[in-house]
């Protein structure tokens, strides 16, 4: 309201395409009063939602999981005109959506409690679902992130309200209609567009929220997690990361260079897992460099919607500005491949050479297509080097010898580590970070136990 008692007209964004720069939608952004109408139907849905018997619940995410399978193409390509995301990528993102929702459908008839032995009756223990869930989604992965919050979060019995990025909602949006297409009741699961500011943290402060799933800036993550502690709301942070790719000598040094760009460059290094710090063994560091060089300028980037695009642009011309400060004059560039000129958002692969360990560029998530390289002594330096951040995320290792592979692996701080391949996230295994890269843990077989409280109830059989 303001001063004359009248509701104010609801603020729009414009939408822009990161390959062109041009507006291509126009979205409402929701206020305070509409997010607290959204969660008022979405705490009265909970009622109903949670009774609905597992078997229905499970049938309903799967009918989800369909509508969602027949839109893969409509939804890849609103992710690529709003997020200048790869059409290649942006139909395997639609389809882990898809995936997410059938690998949790199965979960509402699995999901049991247990019967403990007690002395004078018996011990049961039930999971029961939380109420409204929050979910805030990041500009990066759009669908995929916000699938990991949902699918599980309803499949437990939660209802659900999510809150895209202000300058991504386009993908969210459509998700939130196709969920309503395919049988999901009114108030179970609504997507609002809105500020961080506003909806996001209104879904900190509303006491009928009784759990956040946030991914973002650890920045944020951290006053999400501040805000949670006065109602001792339930969260779960996905933050950033700073992710090794520790190379060893005896490694097939081909494939490591070969792979080495797309797992930093994938989505032009927005990735929270980007192994954005390349550790080479001295002795192979020359030879690996001159492998990688061929490697980065083969990454074709151009238009995001040509089938044969690795790399499009960065999400907006304020995150372009940011990852150019990580590259200015100081900086020992030691080669780079290319991008288009014109309008759009480019930045083309660039690796850089830091003067040590304690460079800016090799301490901080560039969140852009720039990675670090530099050398190592021995195992023990590897590990102490991938160890040496405040990030956790997740880390490569590449190398022919197995039992090294597993030392080295239990030795790297990080949720997430690959070996012989920069893989991260499968849906049927965990997902998340150690130290400042986030608290708890997403998909994989124990994600609706985030998503309920145990409740232990004992029955006594003694007689009258
Ligand atoms: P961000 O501010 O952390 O935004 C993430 C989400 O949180 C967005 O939906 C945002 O809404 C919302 N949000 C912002 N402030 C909030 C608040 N006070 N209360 C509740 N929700 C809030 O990230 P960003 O500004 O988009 O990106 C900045 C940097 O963060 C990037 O350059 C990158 O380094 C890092 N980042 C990391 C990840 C990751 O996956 N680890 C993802 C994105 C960004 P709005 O859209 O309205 O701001
Ligand atoms: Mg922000």
């Amino acid at each position: 309201m303001d001063s004359r008692g009248c509701r104010p007209l609801s603020a729009v964004h414009k939408v822009v395409d990161p390959s062109t720069e041009e507006i291509i939608q126009s979205v409402a952004l929701a206020s305070i009063e509409d997010t607290d109408a959204a969660i008022a139907k979405a705490h009265l849905a909970f009622d109903s939602w949670r009774r609905v018997a597992p078997a229905d619940r499970g049938r309903l995410l799967r009918r989800f999981a369909e509508a969602v399978d027949g839109a893969i193409e409509e939804l890849a390509q609103l992710e690529v005109a709003n997020a200048g995301h790869t059409i290649g990528n942006a139909r395997w993102e639609a389809g882990n959506v898809r995936d997410v929702l059938h690998y949790y459908a199965a979960a509402p008839e699995r999901h049991t409690g247990q019967q403990i032995p007690v002395a004078g009756g018996i011990d049961l223990t039930f999971h029961e679902p939380l109420g409204v869930v929050g979910i805030i989604v990041p500009w990066n992965f759009p669908m995929p992130i916000a699938a990991w919050g949902f699918a599980p979060a309803l499949a437990a019995g939660n209802t659900v309200v999510v809150k895209p990025a202000e300058v991504t909602p386009l993908t969210a949006l459509r998700l939130g209609e196709l969920a309503l297409e395919a049988g999901i009741p009114e108030g179970v699961f609504t997507v609002l567009a809105g500020k961080g500011s506003v909806v996001g943290a209104r879904f900190v402060s509303h006491r009928d929220i009784r759990k956040i799933c946030f991914t973002g800036s650890t920045e944020v993550g951290k006053q999400i997690m501040a805000g949670c502690a006065d109602q001792m709301k339930r969260v779960t942070l996905e933050l950033g990361g700073k992710s090794a790719n520790i190379v060893f000598a005896d490694a097939d040094l081909e494939a490591a260079a070969a792979s080495a760009p797309a797992g930093v460059f994938d989505n032009a290094g927005q990735d929270c897992c980007a192994r954005s710090r390349i550790l080479v063994q001295e002795g192979v560091y020359d030879r690996f460099l001159e492998l990688l060089e061929p490697a980065v300028r083969a990454v074709r980037v151009t238009h995001p919607a040509e089938e044969s695009a690795d790399m499009g642009p960065l999400i907006s011309g304020a995150q372009r500005d940011r990852v150019a400060s990580y590259v200015d004059d100081t900086v020992d560039v030691a080669f780079r491949g290319t991008a288009p000129e014109g309008a759009g958002y480019w930045f083309p692969p660039t690796v850089v050479l830091p003067g040590s360990r304690r460079d800016r560029v090799w301490r901080e998530e560039v969140f852009g297509p720039v990675v670090a390289v530099l050398p190592f002594t021995d195992e023990a330096d590897a590990i102490a080097a991938a160890n040496d951040s405040d990030y956790g995320l997740s880390g490569s290792i590449w190398t022919r010898d197995v039992a090294r592979a597993l030392r080295v692996s239990r030795g790297v701080d990080a949720g997430n580590l690959s070996v012989n391949s920069h893989s991260s996230v499968r849906y049927s295994t965990p997902f998340g970070g150690f130290k400042q890269s986030g608290l708890g843990r997403e998909l994989g077989p124990a994600a609706l136990d985030s998503f309920s409280e145990v409740k232990n109830v004992f029955i006594s059989t003694e007689g009258p």
